[in-house]
């Protein structure tokens, strides 16, 4: 497999990336229009109330029509150009205010960049067309105010007989203002790419707990598929109670049925030949002390001919589980070919005698009934100690020798 393969990591990584950059993206611009439009709303309540208070400290407070003299504007007698008050406003809200007459500014807090006041400017052409033509509130997110640009509130002074008069402003300078709302935004854009940023930390976490996982299964399959089926997989995966835990069980399942079918014969579920060898090669080379046993149904071809083949086959299995239980914690067996078999004991040389005895025994006196038929089977037996450093295939041919000798010998018995 020379193609290099991409990792599902980065796949998985940029399926989250995206949605979660894009929410980001999207959060963002909402967040940013939302407090922009917040604070348009809030600066212009602010400011139509400045000029509102303002106006009505004059109308509420002093008697009269206003008049203006050429210095200042008076509300009846009262002097209301005095600018101290415009300047307390200014210092406890940092809200530019004017009082004009007719569209002359005559006292006001606005100031060009040297600090020249703006007194005795004029307002723009649309400001005056609006509040002293019409006499209505003119409101705007961007006016011309002696040269600066401003956000500004105007609203219309009135005599008793309603004629407007002058205009009260009140307004602050753009830059001003974008640069505290920009302020703020920055620091949304800010909080986002944190969220967005613990989203991506949080999911790529995720998702390398995940891909670990897979790779262990991975490396597990690779080393099965290499004919290996003694790996055992973690315990952590088939823990996990989704998908990869079930691929995890499924794939150990499939090591465990695959390492059955290469070992295991399949009738009796005994040993196979291969393996049996393999295992015996392993035993010689620990260097460990054990007996061979060969043995052979006897006369079973005429128990095939006699009663059928799935008769033969009930009594192979039938043995296969005596075999089985008579070498159990002691050594192992297996179906050497048809009717015969291997075993192996690890154990002292007289026990073995022993226990293949008692095997013999059990079989010959052992009743078989199948298919209402009754019968006794007998077996013969060839029995060989392995000596340390002869070759095992060497005790496996005498073990065999013994068999035959068996055989020839009248059958149903043991030779060592
Ligand atoms: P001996 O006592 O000399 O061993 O005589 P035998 O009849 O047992 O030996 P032989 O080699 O003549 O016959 C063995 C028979 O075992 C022949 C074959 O059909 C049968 N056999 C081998 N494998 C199976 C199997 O899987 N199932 C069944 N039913 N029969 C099998
Ligand atoms: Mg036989
Ligand atoms: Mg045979």
């Amino acid at each position: 497999m020379t193609e290099k393969r991409k990792s599902i990591k980065w796949k998985l990584f940029f399926i989250i990336l995206l949605p979660t950059a894009l929410l980001g993206v999207a959060i963002f611009i909402f967040g940013a229009y939302l407090i922009y439009e917040l604070a348009s709303n809030h600066i212009h309540d602010e400011l139509e109330t400045t000029t509102h208070v303002l106006k009505s400290c004059f109308d509420l407070t002093v008697q009269g029509d206003y008049s203006y003299d050429g210095k200042v504007i008076k509300k009846g007698n009262v002097n209301i150009s005095d600018p101290s008050m415009l300047y307390d406003i200014k210092e406890n809200s940092g809200i530019d205010t004017t009082i004009f007459w007719q569209d002359v500014r005559i006292s006001t807090t606005v100031e060009d960049e040297h600090g020249v006041s703006a007194a005795g400017t004029k307002a723009e052409k649309v400001v005056s067309d609006a509040v002293l033509k019409k006499g209505e509130n003119y409101y705007s997110v961007d006016v011309m105010v002696n040269g600066s640009r401003y956000i500004g509130y105007y609203t219309p002074l009135r005599n008793e007989d309603q004629t407007v008069v002058g205009m009260v402003f009140a307004g602050k300078p753009i830059n001003i203002v974008y640069r505290s709302v920009g302020e703020i935004v920055l620091w949304f854009l800010l909080f986002t790419m944190l969220a967005v940023l613990l989203a991506l930390v949080i999911c790529r976490k995720f998702t390398e707990g995940l891909i670990s996982d897979i790779n262990r299964i991975k490396h597990f399959l690779h080393t099965i598929s290499d004919g290996n089926f003694t790996v055992s997989i973690d315990d952590e995966i088939t823990k996990r109670k989704d998908e990869i835990g079930e691929i995890g069980v499924y794939a150990d399942k499939m090591r465990h049925d695959l390492k059955a079918l290469v070992e295991l014969d399949a009738l009796t579920s005994l040993y196979n030949r291969r393996s049996c060898n393999n295992r015996l090669k392993n035993l010689q080379e620990e260097k460990s002390r054990f007996t061979i046993v060969m043995c052979d149904i006897d006369w079973f071809k005429s128990i095939n001919d006699q009663y059928g083949h799935d008769c033969g086959d009930y009594i192979l299995t039938d043995i296969s589980s005596r075999i089985r239980k008579s070498v159990e914690g002691c050594g192992f067996a297996s179906r050497w070919g048809g009717e015969e078999f291997l075993l192996i004991y690890e154990t002292a040389y007289e026990q073995v005698k022993e226990k293949v005895e008692a095997l013999a025994e059990q079989i010959r006196d052992n009743e078989f009934a199948y298919d209402g038929k009754k019968f006794h089977v007998t077996m013969t037996f060839g029995v060989k100690e392995a000596k340390p450093g002869v070759n095992y295939e060497k005790t496996i041919k005498a073990a065999d020798d013994n068999l035959y000798t068996g055989k020839r010998n009248g059958r149903n018995q043991i030779v060592y």
